[in-house]
């Protein structure tokens, strides 16, 4: 499932590529993509004609903002867009392509069909499903360790389970978390609002850092994209913990351990990432 960083990335290369192109008709072959309206002959129409102006984002949602329409889209787990030109085949697994009146198509390609898109008016869709109770934006300048510390030091949460949370912030999922947990220091199943002042300003900046690294490898995919391969697909770049199991601790050289935390895989090093049980907590 795509992260923040990949959905940046995304972000990032069709803002690049679909920029002040107009909408000339809309087709949609898969109806329960299209999540609002309701009926995809009003969403094809209500499309027609307007231009798109900019691509944002919020947490793992792609926002296409055009002139009086805003489009969310959840790509779930195997969406992908692409731009083509009219002429080019359709891939098997496209549901809906959006005809530009240049000649070329966004199309969106989706193999397991889980991806969604809810299509509003500016400004209505921050107050309505899916986007009305996200959390805070790690990427954004406005993301504090005030606003931090508020937000998930509270919680009496395991602090992974704390930060998967997207009501509390946004875009990190599973891998994420294992390596900015790991870059911090802190165990996994630390409750959250035990940790201290300073883990949570070394969590802090490990989020910011993790999510930044992750989105400046994710650009370098971005010649394949527009190379003619067609679709964004998810990026590798050098994992620090996920997924090394049993391998050696980049930093301290013990073996990586895994185990499961608030029902997901969960990797750390059980050196680096000491467990010490606070001394306050009550006995069952
Ligand atoms: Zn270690």
């Amino acid at each position: 499932m795509p992260e923040l960083p990949e959905v940046e990335t995304v972000r990032r290369t069709l803002s690049e590529l679909i920029t002040g192109k107009t909408i000339q008709n809309v087709t949609v072959s898969l109806p329960r993509i299209i999540q609002r309206p309701d009926d995809i002959e009003h969403f094809a129409l209500e499309l027609q004609g307007h231009t798109i102006t900019d691509v944002g984002r919020r947490g793992k949602f792609l926002r296409i903002i055009m002139d009086g329409l805003v489009l969310v889209s959840h790509l779930r787990m195997e969406g992908r867009y692409g731009v083509y030109e009219s002429e080019e085949p359709i891939e098997k697994h496209t549901h809906v392509i959006f005809h530009f009146t240049d000649g070329t198509e966004l199309r969106y390609k989706d193999v397991r069909q889980f991806g969604t898109m809810h299509l509003f008016h500016p400004g209505e869709e921050l107050t309505q499903k899916p986007l009305m109770k996200l959390g805070l934006e790690p990427l954004d300048d406005g993301f504090s360790l005030e606003a931090f510390t508020e937000v998930i030091g509270s919680r009496k949460t395991k602090i992974k389970v704390a930060l998967l949370n997207q009501e509390y912030v946004v875009g990190l999922g599973n891998i994420y978390v294992d390596e900015a947990l790991f870059k911090a220091g802190i165990h996994p199943e630390k409750v959250a609002c035990e940790l201290s002042g300073q883990e949570l300003a070394r969590l802090y900046a490990a989020i910011v850092q993790t999510l930044s690294d992750a989105v400046k490898a994710g650009g370098s995919s971005i010649k394949s994209y527009v190379n003619g391969q067609g679709e964004m697909g998810m990026f590798q770049h050098a994992l620090q913990i996920y997924g090394r199991k049993a391998q050696p601790c980049v930093n301290c050289g013990a073996p990586v351990e895994k185990s499961v935390v608030g029902g997901r895989g969960t990797h750390y090093c059980p050196s680096c990432q000491p467990f010490v049980a606070a001394v306050a907590k009550k006995k069952q």
